[in-house]
């Protein structure tokens, strides 16, 4: 039996992404390998968001093309969001390549490789619909109580600096009934938490319904006990969606909300299309919404003409906004964006003091709200065990934060859902006592 082996990187869509070919690949008789050296088949799933990302995946191929000098036959193959942007390139770069693949070719794999095969190189990079059309079911999922369901592909934004739209196209929305039937299937094989996935998930829409109505259908789910979706753009969270994220019992308490910066020179900069005080409305409205909502964010310093007091909006905003989780990068360019043609103001290494200085704020705000939640209760969903320490099981909470559990009964199994005390709080997590079992899956 043919073996493969798929290496993914980047978000959530690209996670799901390797499971849909990695569905494709056993449909076609393929089983998976532990590591390249083993495999007849090499996928990387890439990402481009940042210049540090594709880079990467070259340097990556380079030591695969050892592997492959060591296995005749074997095929390589370059998927996702760097295929897209390079394209023809790849093979320039990487002649010893077989396959490049976008992001929205997916269920064209199996005539992909045939011609890979055959011609000994194949390529394809249309922005057909078809990841929304994709037979969902064929996905090979991680074990576990969690799921991914794409309900929309693509961004119709135009942020200055993101290269999504061009790697992922116009945004094509999943019909809800598909949505709702591959929950429900997903229901029925023991998933209890489904993650809605999308560039801009909360812009998903089907004729009069939106993400509102859309959680409420999935609501009605039986055996769906937790809801979230991601990523969410400030300007597409409406009234009706905060509204719903209060109202609808299994949607969770936590929200992925990326706002960039805190200077609204900057967020016009970016073209995000919102201002420091409207984003931070939508987080007080749902404070009062929710009071125990938690909340998460993206961070970019060091765009182009930020100056130190941008940069210093921006961390005032997260003492402001109390953020449970920043995602933090330096701005680096990338290729067909607007910001592209911008001249860079700041080196590299101020670019990265400031992420340093911005990372210990938000280390002092996180320590200060974890050690405040010692001694409170949670519903803990087991994930399974730690990657450091496979004695030691690890669960999420509604809010997204991650508990390591105290010495759990010798019986819990990832999808239990426990009471747990927290007992310690650690810079990004927390530790807590198992009181009781919640009721498993
Ligand atoms: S909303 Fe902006 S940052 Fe997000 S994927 Fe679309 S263009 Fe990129």
């Amino acid at each position: 039996m043919k073996r493969y082996f798929i290496e993914t990187w980047g978000c959530q869509m690209n996670v799901h992404d390797s499971e849909k070919l990695a569905g494709l690949l056993a449909g076609l008789g393929y089983d998976r390998a532990e590591r390249p050296e083993d495999s007849d088949l090499v996928l990387l799933n890439t990402c481009s968001v940042r210049e540090k990302a594709a880079a990467k995946v070259f340097a990556r191929l380079g030591a695969l093309r050892r592997i492959k000098q060591r296995r005749p036959g074997m095929l390589l193959g370059v998927c996702g969001c760097v295929a897209q942007q390079e394209g023809e390139a790849v093979f320039r770069r990487a002649p010893y390549v077989d396959l490049v693949m976008g992001p929205r070719n997916l269920a064209r794999l199996p005539e992909i490789l045939e011609q890979a095969q055959r011609d000994g190189r194949s390529i394809s990079l249309a922005r057909d619909d078809d990841p929304i059309a994709f037979p969902a079911s064929t996905a090979a999922r991680r074990a576990g109580p969690r799921a991914y369901v794409t309900v929309m592909e693509g961004c119709n934004k135009t942020c200055t600096y993101c290269i999504v739209p061009f790697t992922r196209g116009r945004e094509a929305y999943r019909r809800p009934e598909e949505i709702v039937a591959e929950s429900s299937e997903l229901a029925g094989r023991g998933y209890v938490e489904i993650e809605l996935l999308g560039q801009n998930v909360n812009a998903w829409r089907s004729g009069e319904d939106d993400l509102a109505s859309l959680l409420h259908m999935i609501d009605r789910i039986r055996g769906i006990r937790r809801l979230r979706f991601t990523t969410s753009h400030p300007g597409h969270l409406k009234t009706p969606i905060m509204d719903a994220m209060r109202d609808v019992p299994s949607v969770c308490n936590h929200l992925h909300l990326p706002v960039q910066s805190g200077s609204d020179r900057m967020l016009m900069a970016m073209n995000r299309g919102y201002t420091r005080a409207k984003y931070l409305g939508k987080i007080d409205y749902l404070r009062r919404a929710i009071p125990d909502i938690a909340f998460s964010t993206d961070v970019i310093v060091g765009f182009p003409g930020e100056t130190e007091a941008d940069f210093h909006e921006t961390l005032a905003l997260l003492r402001e906004a109390e953020f449970d989780q920043v995602y933090a990068f330096a701005f680096s360019k990338r290729p067909g964006t607007q910001a592209c043609d911008l001249a860079e103001t700041l080196s590299e290494d101020e670019k990265q003091r400031r992420l340093q200085e911005l990372f210990s704020v938000q280390e002092s705000i996180l320590g200060r709200r974890n050690a405040a939640l010692v001694g409170r209760r949670f519903e803990v969903l087991v994930d399974g065990p730690t990657r450091l320490d496979s004695d030691v099981l690890k669960g999420r909470t509604t809010c997204n934060r991650i508990v390591h559990l105290d010495a759990p009964p010798g019986d819990v199994q990832p999808g239990d859902f426990l009471d747990v005390r927290i007992t310690r709080a650690h810079a990004h997590s927390l530790s807590g006592a198992v009181l009781v079992r919640a009721g498993a899956a």
